[in-house]
């Protein structure tokens, strides 16, 4: 099978456990204010690749990504699930450790993509899932997007699958960063016993070069960028959250 691949990054080290090899396909349903790979958007403005010449070229990596693996991001990977699918599994067969790095938008309980998301689960070790907002009208503002994809697919992961789950947060003024929401957030999480890592990220506008090249408006033009003491400051707002829940809705394993 062959997918649309935007780019690819063969040693990636923000992007999942260890080094990494990091597959970056095309297209996406949202359209984040803050995004900053627009150029991902477009399906087709991707190369098409298939997911045996991808494995073949990870494998000449392979000796430097010891206690790394393979990452899948974009774009939105759930856009080519069925591409994904098969790359991860032959990536499986290989002894490769998986990670998919999405915002889970597209997700549906309906049984038939049910049923795909399953099949794509039993080949992913993590999933690094991108609440890009806690609130709903907020969230289709900053995204375009439907915040309930997102919360029903983490509701999925933990209920239904294996998959480990990394949870990342950019914060931004105006938008997430804020008591409430990053309280909101901890509450919800904070409910979700296969959560095993929290990355809160610092909003910065270096993509705004890219817009002009692409001659798009940057939607968030003069907004600030925030900084590692503004994330960590998140962060424990969020993990109170975290905790609260904990406390008022213990899980039952
Ligand atoms: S989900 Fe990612 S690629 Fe898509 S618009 Fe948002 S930031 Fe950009």
């Amino acid at each position: 099978m062959q997918g649309y691949i935007h780019s690819i990054e063969t040693m990636g080290t923000v992007d999942g456990p260890g080094l990494r090899y990091v597959v970056f396909t095309s297209g996406c349903p949202l359209r984040c204010k803050y995004c900053h790979n627009p150029d991902t958007w477009d399906m087709k403005s991707g190369k098409l690749m298939t997911s045996e010449e991808i494995i073949n070229d990870f494998e000449q990596y392979r000796p430097y990504l010891k206690n790394g693996g393979l990452t899948v991001t974009g774009g939105e990977p759930l856009a080519q699930i069925d591409f994904i699918r098969e790359l991860f599994s032959l990536a499986k067969d290989r002894g490769i450790h998986t990670c998919l790095d999405t915002s889970g938008a597209g997700f549906s309980n309906k049984k038939e993509r049910v049923y795909k998301f399953q099949k794509l689960s039993e080949y992913t070790d993590l999933v690094m899932l991108d609440i890009k907002h806690i609130d709903e009208e907020v969230y289709r503002d900053l995204t375009g997007g439907n915040l309930a994809e997102t919360l029903s697919f983490l509701a999925f992961l933990n209920n239904k699958t294996d998959c480990q789950i990394w949870i990342r947060h950019v914060i931004l003024k105006g938008y997430t960063y804020n008591t409430e929401s990053l309280y909101k957030l901890g509450y919800h999480i904070g409910q979700y016993k296969r959560i095993k890592a929290l990355d809160v990220l610092p909003y910065h506008n270096m993509g705004e070069k890219k817009y002009e090249s692409l001659g798009l408006e940057y939607p968030l033009k003069d907004l600030e960028s925030m900084s590692k003491e503004d994330a960590i400051k998140a962060r424990l707002i969020i993990e109170a959250g975290m905790r609260d829940r904990l406390i008022h809705n213990p899980p039952r394993y």
